[in-house]
C-alpha cells in the first residue's frame, strides 16, 4: 500500500507545483495555519540535525513550527545574561539561530514557546528565589505536595508578585529573547495557576495576602480602619455592596496565614452573606495571568517591532478562569494566535464520542476567539491512540508487578487482532504469557522496544486523519499538531504530511 500511496501524494504535490506556478492559488494548502508543537531535542544539537529536522517540517507541509527555547528545566540559548540557566548542551550550539534560519529559508515561521510560570523543582530560578514561589495556605510552595502518591515535580511561581518572578526573571528572559532572534512570535504555555493539585489553594505568598485585599477594595486605604456601614434599607443583604463596605475583620492583621487564606477563600463580603470571597480570588487570579499577557506583548514588540503572539490556552476559558486562573478571552489584544490545547485527554469518552465533543468545543471557542485575530485548534496526534496503546502499558504493568493472569489476559485481549498483524514476534511472545505465565522479562523487554519504535500502520492513521478531518470541517484558519516526536514515534508525518497538503 505504501509505495503506491507515496506515489499519488507526489503526483498530487507535483500538480500542486504546477498549477500555483500557473498563477492559481486554487491548489495551494486550504489551512492557512499548518503548524506543529516541537521539543529541541527533536532537533538535535548540530547545524546538520537542526536542518533536517527543518527539511522534515518542509517535507510535511507545516509553515509554522511552535519550539520550546524555556522549560521548567531551563532554557535553550546561549544566553550571558541568564547563563546558570542554560540546559548544558546548548550553552556553545546557538539553536534558535540555525534552527530560524533554516526556516525562514523554507518559509517556515519559528514561534518561541515559554513554559511561563511553572518551573522544575530543581531549577535556577527556584533555588535562587524562592521568595518568588506560589505558596499555599500553610506557605509551602506546590513542590512539598504530593500527587498520585508522587512528589509533586513543578513549581509554580506566582504570577502577581512584584517584583517578582514575573518582572524580574519571566518577562526578561522572553525580552533577550525577542532582541536577539528573529523570531515571528513568542508562544505562551503554563499561562495560568497550578490546576492538577489543589486548584484553590495558589497563590496565598505574602505578596498576595497584602494585595488581594487592595485588588478587591476590602477596606479603603484612605480609611483603612473604617467599616464603611449605611443603613441596610433594601431587603437583600447583598444589594448594599456599591458602597464598598469594609470586608476584612476589624483584628485582620491579627490573622495568621492560614485564618486569612481561609477568609480569602471561604469569607463572606457581608458577615452572614453568601460565602462569595472566592470570586473576588479567581478573579485575582485571572487579572494577574492576563496582565502578564499584557507586559509580555509590549516589552516584546518593544524589543522586536512587529512581533506577535500565540497561547496554548485550555478549551473553556469560562471554566479554565475559575480553576486556573485562565480566562483567556482577556488575553485579547496581547495574544494574536489562540491555540487551544483540543487533546483527547482533555474529553471524556471514547474516540468516538471525542470527536463529537471536539465539533461541539471548537464551534464554542470560534465565539470565544471573536476577538483574537487568528484561531488554530490544537490537536495531540499520541492522544487519539488510547485503544491501542494503553492496553500494552497496562499489560505491562501488569507483567512487572505480577498481576492476575487473567488481567494480563483482558489487557492482551483489546489488542491481539493488532499485534498479530503488525508485531507477530510480540503477539506469540504475549499469547504465550497469558497462558502460561513464566519468562516475564523476555514480555516486558519486547513491549518496551515495540512502544519505542512501532511498525508504521499499528497506530492506525485514518484516526488522525478523522480527527484532523472534524476539525478542519468547524472552519477554523488552523491547526497545530503536537508534537514533532509523537509524529516520528507513531509514523504518522506522512498521514499529517498528506493532510497538510489539501
Ligand atoms: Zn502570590
Amino acid at each position: 500500500m505504501h509505495p503506491t500511496r507515496r506515489r499519488v501524494l507526489g503526483l498530487a504535490a507535483w500538480f500542486a507545483l504546477v498549477v500555483a506556478g500557473a498563477g492559481s492559488a486554487a491548489a495551494a494548502p486550504s489551512l492557512k495555519g499548518r503548524a506543529v508543537w516541537a521539543h529541541p531535542r527533536d532537533a538535535g544539537t548540530t547545524e546538520a540535525s537542526v536542518t533536517a529536522f527543518v527539511d522534515q517540517l518542509a517535507r510535511a507541509n507545516v509553515n509554522t513550527v511552535v519550539m520550546e527555547v524555556k522549560t521548567a528545566g531551563g532554557i535553550f540559548w546561549p544566553s550571558e545574561r541568564f547563563a546558570e540557566a542554560v540546559v548544558a548542551e546548548y550553552r556553545a550550539f546557538d539553536f534558535p539561530a540555525v534552527l530560524i534560519r533554516e526556516s525562514h529559508k523554507r518559509g517556515i515561521a519559528v514561534h518561541a514557546w515559554f513554559f511561563d510560570f511553572a518551573e522544575g523543582a530543581d531549577s535556577y530560578v527556584a533555588r535562587q528565589h524562592p521568595e518568588w514561589l506560589a505558596r499555599n495556605p500553610e506557605g509551602q510552595p506546590t513542590t512539598s505536595e504530593m500527587l498520585r502518591g508522587q512528589p509533586y515535580r513543578l513549581a509554580w511561581m506566582c504570577p502577581a508578585r512584584r517584583p517578582g518572578y514575573t518582572d524580574q526573571w519571566l518577562v526578561p528572559l522572553i525580552v533577550e529573547f525577542a532582541t536577539r532572534y528573529a523570531v515571528d512570535a513568542i508562544h505562551h504555555d503554563y499561562v495560568r495557576y497550578p490546576g492538577d493539585l489543589a486548584p484553590d489553594t495558589y497563590c496565598f505568598c505574602d505578596d498576595c495576602l497584602r494585595e488581594l485585599p487592595k485588588y478587591a477594595s476590602y477596606y479603603s486605604p484612605s480609611r483603612p480602619d473604617d467599616a464603611l456601614l449605611s443603613p441596610f434599607d433594601r431587603p437583600h443583604l447583598e444589594a448594599h455592596w456599591e458602597r464598598s463596605p469594609r470586608v476584612l475583620p476589624p483584628n485582620w492583621d491579627q490573622y495568621s496565614r492560614e485564618m486569612k487564606s481561609r477568609l480569602l477563600l471561604d469569607g463572606s463580603f457581608f458577615p452572614g452573606g453568601h460565602r462569595d470571597l472566592d470570586y473576588f480570588l479567581y478573579e485575582y487570579r485571572v487579572h494577574w495571568i492576563a496582565e502578564f499577557t499584557r507586559l509580555a506583548f509590549d516589552e516584546a514588540r518593544r524589543a522586536r517591532p512587529g512581533v506577535e503572539v500565540s497561547a496554548a490556552v485550555f478549551k473553556n476559558p469560562v471554566q479554565s478562569g475559575r480553576f486556573i486562573g485562565q480566562d483567556w478571552r482577556r488575553f485579547a489584544g496581547f495574544v494574536q494566535y489562540l491555540m487551544p490545547m483540543d487533546y483527547r485527554g482533555h474529553y471524556a469518552g471514547d474516540f468516538e464520542t471525542h470527536l463529537g465533543l471536539l465539533a461541539e468545543s471548537i464551534q464554542q471557542q470560534k465565539g470565544w476567539a471573536r476577538d483574537f485575530p487568528h484561531l488554530w485548534i490544537g490537536v495531540a496526534a499520541t492522544q487519539l491512540y488510547d485503544e491501542e496503546r494503553l492496553p500494552l502499558v497496562r499489560m505491562r504493568a501488569l507483567v512487572t508487578s505480577g498481576g492476575a493472569p487473567s488481567d494480563v489476559r483482558a489487557q492482551f485481549d483489546l489488542v491481539s487482532g493488532r499485534l498479530k498483524s503488525f508485531a507477530p514476534d510480540l503477539h506469540a511472545s504475549a499469547a504465550a504469557y497469558v497462558n502460561a505465565p513464566s519468562n516475564a522479562e523476555e514480555l516486558v523487554k519486547r513491549i518496551d522496544t515495540f512502544l519505542a519504535n512501532p511498525p508504521a500502520g499499528y497506530f492506525p492513521p485514518e484516526k488522525l486523519v478523522r480527527t484532523l478531518d472534524v476539525v478542519k470541517q468547524q472552519g477554523v484558519e488552523g491547526i497545530v499538531i503536537f508534537s514533532t516526536s509523537g509524529l516520528t514515534t507513531f509514523k504518522l508525518w506522512e498521514t499529517a504530511g498528506g493532510f497538510f497538503a489539501r
